[in-house]
């Protein structure tokens, strides 16, 4: 007749058959198994997150919303509308656009983008003929501001920092 001895756990406690742990001190190590992974499941999700995060594609869009109101919703008249740079076209900010004189560049810049109505915004492409005519009016130099639109590269650091004072 065979006897299987049981072997004792650490605890004292009876082991299971063919174990050196008891039931108690296997569910106890199971659990922390299992709680271990879920912590290393959520920092590999915290670290996916940071990095999205600090990421031009996921700040660009968040920036350019920002900036975007911001430009339409400056000097507004009495009436809370704004108006068109380039026809003097005046609307509420929410009809407007925020237009780019260099198309995709210098997203963020002051001088490159200005209220437009969406007429000369999209249909007449952003009126650049009067759009540069306005820049100068204005003392903008045109060969400054495309050296600028050409090198201009934001930064992650740049794009966080406008988030964060266009969100006060
Ligand atoms: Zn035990
Ligand atoms: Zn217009």
């Amino acid at each position: 007749m065979l006897i299987l001895k049981r072997k004792i756990c650490k605890c004292g406690k009876k082991a299971l058959p063919n174990r050196r742990v008891c039931y108690f001190c296997d569910l106890a190590i199971k659990k922390a198994n299992r709680e271990a992974s879920q912590a290393r499941q959520k920092a590999r999700k915290q670290a996916k997150d940071e990095k999205l995060h600090n990421s031009l594609a996921y700040l660009k869009p968040i920036a350019w919303k920002l900036f975007s109101r911001h430009i339409r919703y400056s000097n507004l008249d009495s009436y809370g509308r704004a108006k068109c740079y380039t026809c003097g076209f005046t609307d509420i900010p929410q009809n407007m656009q925020a237009g780019h004189f260099h198309h995709d560049r210098l997203d963020f810049s002051e001088k490159n983008v200005h209220v437009q109505c969406v007429r000369c915004n999209k249909w007449l492409s952003g009126n650049l003929g009067v759009y540069a005519e306005r820049l100068v009016e204005d003392g903008v130099d045109l060969k400054v501001l495309r050296r600028d639109a050409e090198s201009k590269v934001y930064t992650v650091t740049e794009l966080k920092e406008l988030i964060a004072t266009l969100s006060k």
